[in-house]
């Protein structure tokens, strides 16, 4: 049988005026995969004499110390406390400037406002939508205490020209790195890209250890002060002080109870077995949506040269001059047809929060807000089969054509 006969047909009738859907289930944006080898590593935790910090976190810090090419590795239980505890041991404190860019999560500058520090967000490239090192460049004041940057989508950022900015300045240098664990710049792993370089394990990411995160640094001080913020600001750990025969402890610091478990860690560990297969079959999924979509009105982001991609996500941007329909319908539109898409992210600057706190405003990142307008993540997960991807083209190819100007 040709290819062209076992295709399924695909309604011409969009689903959101009453056609049949290209799938009758949501296939979401990002889903975990959870193996056997998974669960027996979570039930073994389970079984052992350890629940919480056991044997398994320092395993866990070590296999991704190792794969990011850092000397240390501080597991913490988000990828917002792994922010946090790099912001913290950076020393950042009220009067402090750090620049972040727009296109992110609300918690790599909530991070900032954690410690009381002042969030200046610095434009993307609107190509690539990663932070813009030139914008970077101009945002930098005697303030000026660190950048952090974000692999958005799962691209790494160009942190050899970030470096340059933030070298003879003292600045320093932080990578939001929840999007792209396991992605490489010029060669260099995420994770030695940077001062400190945070990860999230959040189920819709790479590895998922439920909720969990980790700090990675060559910096032997600032993982000392992360180990120490992690555990309430307390110097040394229970089994240090069972080590040593003694009750006493201090607490040098205000810190917080972001532990990692065993449990997760062995989840955790398990999964990170899993990486490189995970990371083929998203670049795989990638490179079939980029030929599909070569011809619609569906811009794939640009991929900077010597980046070895994470694809987190797979984001596009809708070609409004080609449209006649506008990014809301076409969202919809495939949501009706079973495809879930997402938008990542609304600008942080332009959250009601920020606005009432910060003072910032429209027009303060003028391409972060004019590509937020046309931007939908499409579905990317090791887990889809090669038939939700062609359900994802089919539906696409579907809309585009109902909207085509
Ligand atoms: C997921 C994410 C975070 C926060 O991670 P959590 O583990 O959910 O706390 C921070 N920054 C970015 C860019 C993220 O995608």
């Amino acid at each position: 049988m040709s290819g062209a006969l076992k295709k399924k047909t695909v309604s011409a009738a969009l689903a959101l005026e009453g056609g049949a859907p290209v799938r009758s289930r949501l296939l979401s944006y990002g889903r975990q995969t959870i193996s056997s080898a998974d669960i027996d590593a979570v039930v073994a935790a389970l079984k052992s004499d350890w629940l919480t910090t056991g044997p398994r976190v320092a395993e866990f810090e070590n296999a991704v110390a190792g794969i990011s090419g850092s000397r240390h590795a501080v597991a913490v239980n988000s990828g917002t406390a792994a922010l946090h505890a790099a912001i913290d041991a950076i020393g950042i404190q009220p009067g402090d400037e750090v620049i972040v860019p727009p296109l992110t999560f609300a918690a790599t500058a909530n991070a900032v406002l954690y410690r009381g520090g002042t969030p200046v967000f610095a434009d993307v490239s609107a190509g690539s939508l990663l932070l813009d090192p030139a914008q970077a460049a101009r945002k930098i004041s005697p303030r000026t205490r660190a950048i952090i940057a974000v692999d958005y989508a799962g691209q790494p950022c160009d942190f050899r020209a970030l470096r340059a900015l933030t070298e003879k300045k003292k600045i320093i240098l932080v990578a939001d790195a929840c999007h792209s664990i396991g992605a490489r710049r010029d060669g260099v792993p995420v994770g030695k890209l940077a001062d400190i370089t945070a990860y999230s394990f959040h189920p819709v990411k790479h590895i998922t250890t439920g909720e969990g995160g980790m700090a990675v640094t060559d910096n032997e001080a600032f993982a000392q002060r992360m180990r120490q913020f992690r555990n309430h600001g307390i110097s040394t750990d229970l089994h240090e002080r069972e080590k040593r025969g003694t009750w006493f402890y201090e607490m040098r610091e205000l810190g917080f109870n972001y532990r990692l478990s065993d449990i997760q860690c062995a989840l955790g560990l398990s999964q990170l077995s899993s990486l490189s297969g995970s990371l083929a079959r998203r670049r795989n999924i990638a490179r079939r949506y980029d030929e599909a979509f070569l011809k619609l009105p569906f811009q794939p982001l640009e991929v900077e040269s010597g980046v070895e991609h994470a694809y987190h996500l797979y984001v596009v941007r809708l070609d409004a001059q080609r449209l006649s329909a506008d990014r809301g319908t076409v969202f919809q539109a495939l949501r009706a047809e079973g495809i879930g898409v997402s938008v990542h992210y609304p600008p942080v600057h332009l959250h009601p929060y920020y606005q009432r706190t910060q003072g910032t405003h429209e027009g303060m990142c003028p391409i972060a807000e004019t590509a937020y307008d046309g931007l939908l993540s499409l579905p990317i997960f090791p887990g889809m089969t090669d038939r939700d991807v062609d359900d994802v083209i089919a539906a696409v190819g579907k809309v585009t054509n109902a909207f085509r100007k």
